[in-house]
């Protein structure tokens, strides 16, 4: 069960400082695409997003994706968010974080893993031995497979005290924090 138990769970990545990071001693990140940095399928800008993963890295923190999209939609964000890292990683396969993290050149305990769904991001960044932060989803794309994982999700973060789902995430103030 604790595998499936997120380290911290906070509403999107721009509650990620510099400062958050020194207090878990965390030098690296690995990130999910969909749902975490960019809304499920858009191509379109995310300027918050972008914005902070450009601070992100010029405070010295060592960035890759860990995305399970095509290669193609991954190799397109990549190039616009200027992140190492793959598409079809393969998650919740701990070979592919670990291998992801040694990319970092960086020791599992040092490397987040940010990412939105618990049985992919926080299975697979827990099973390496990673730091897992879980976000909320930026949409609630409730596809037919996506709807049975969301359900899971809301039953074991619920075993573990915290209440998620649509009606949180659409809580008004999701955008970062004003500091
Ligand atoms: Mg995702």
């Amino acid at each position: 069960m604790s595998l499936l138990r997120p380290d911290d769970l906070i509403r999107g990545v721009g509650e990620i400082t510099p400062e958050f990071l020194a207090a878990r001693g965390l030098r690296g990140l690995l990130l999910d695409l969909d749902n975490t940095l960019i809304p499920y399928h858009s191509y379109d800008d995310y300027p918050s997003s972008q914005t902070w993963v450009t601070e992100i890295r010029s405070a010295g923190i060592r960035l890759a994706l860990l995305s399970n999209a095509t290669h193609r939609r991954a190799e397109q964000w990549r190039g616009r968010l200027e992140l190492e890292g793959i598409g079809m990683a393969g998650k919740p396969n701990p070979a592919s974080f670990r291998r992801a993290a040694q990319a970092l050149g960086l020791p599992p305990h040092q490397v987040g893993m940010v990412g939105d769904q618990l049985f992919t991001d926080v299975l697979g960044g827990n099973l390496a031995g990673l730091h897992t932060i879980l976000v909320h989803p930026l949409i609630d794309n409730a596809l037919p497979h996506t709807r049975l994982a969301r359900l899971l999700e809301r039953r074991v973060l619920a075993r573990h005290g915290h209440a998620w789902g649509p009606e949180v995430w659409q809580t008004p103030d999701r955008e970062e924090p004003s500091q």
